[in-house]
């Protein structure tokens, strides 16, 4: 498995060489506030299959633990991997940053408990091909 990814002003490209596991779509108050949306989608790849190709003096990584870190482009805020030190074998992806196709799915919808209140995940929305309607 050969997958690239990169952030959204392009200056950070990544590549993962090999599978991309434990998927989950986590709705944990860290993932919502540092991505800024409902939940986040993160995968575990094995640190020595993970590399960054361009861009490495952009990264910027923040921790409101020690040794837990998440890792960004300070040129455009896009979240790209968190590291653990108590886990140096993986790393965790941001899947958003994913160029790739990938073969792997999400397992699971975590940390539901701290789901924001405005989200249903039931609540069969209107799947529209672009903007909402009346935009
Ligand atoms: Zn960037
Ligand atoms: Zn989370």
């Amino acid at each position: 498995m050969t997958y690239l990814g990169s952030c959204y002003c392009g200056q950070v490209t990544v590549k993962i060489s090999g599978t991309i596991d434990s998927i989950i779509h986590c709705h944990c108050s860290k993932c919502r506030k540092s991505s800024g949306t409902t939940y986040a989608t993160n995968g575990v790849v094995k640190r020595d299959e993970f590399e960054i190709t361009s861009g490495a003096e952009h990264i910027g990584k923040f921790g409101k633990v020690e040794g837990k870190y998440r890792h960004f482009c300070k040129l455009c805020a896009s979240p790209i991997y968190s590291s653990n030190i108590d886990d140096q074998q993986n790393v965790r992806i941001r899947l958003g940053m994913l160029d790739s196709d990938i073969i792997e799915r999400p397992m699971a919808h975590t940390f539901m408990t701290s789901k924001a209140n405005w989200e249903d995940l039931d609540a069969g929305l209107q799947r529209c091909d672009r903007y909402e309607p009346g935009r």
